[in-house]
């Protein structure tokens, strides 16, 4: 198991990024082919655009569970702000190491 102490996330074009996004067909397959979530450096996982109508046909909560689980292991992620390919959080490099 790793302890997310926290990464730093960010684009080559636009720098440090609060957020990244990541596609939720990975763990959702086709149900959530398209749809973005965020993920923070502190593990933090959001949905992109939760006033999305195709949210409420879904359990979102379930689906949050399932992606705070999953985005630790993302690889590519995407920029919010150019959409350009960023390293996930599986790739980025830690914040602060500690060793013990
Ligand atoms: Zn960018």
């Amino acid at each position: 198991m790793t302890t997310n102490q926290g990464v730093a996330l960010s684009c080559d074009k636009c720098g440090p990024l609060d957020y990244i996004l990541f596609d939720g067909y990975p763990f959702g397959d086709r149900m959530l082919e398209g749809v973005m979530f965020r993920f923070y450096p502190d593990g933090k996982v959001q949905i992109d655009d939760d006033d999305d109508a195709y949210w409420q046909s879904l359990n979102t909560k379930a689906w949050l569970e399932v992606a705070k689980e999953c985005g630790p292991q993302v690889d590519v992620g995407a920029c919010p702000k150019c959409g350009a390919e960023v390293a996930g959080p599986d790739e980025a490099v830690p914040q602060e190491e500690e060793q013990p």
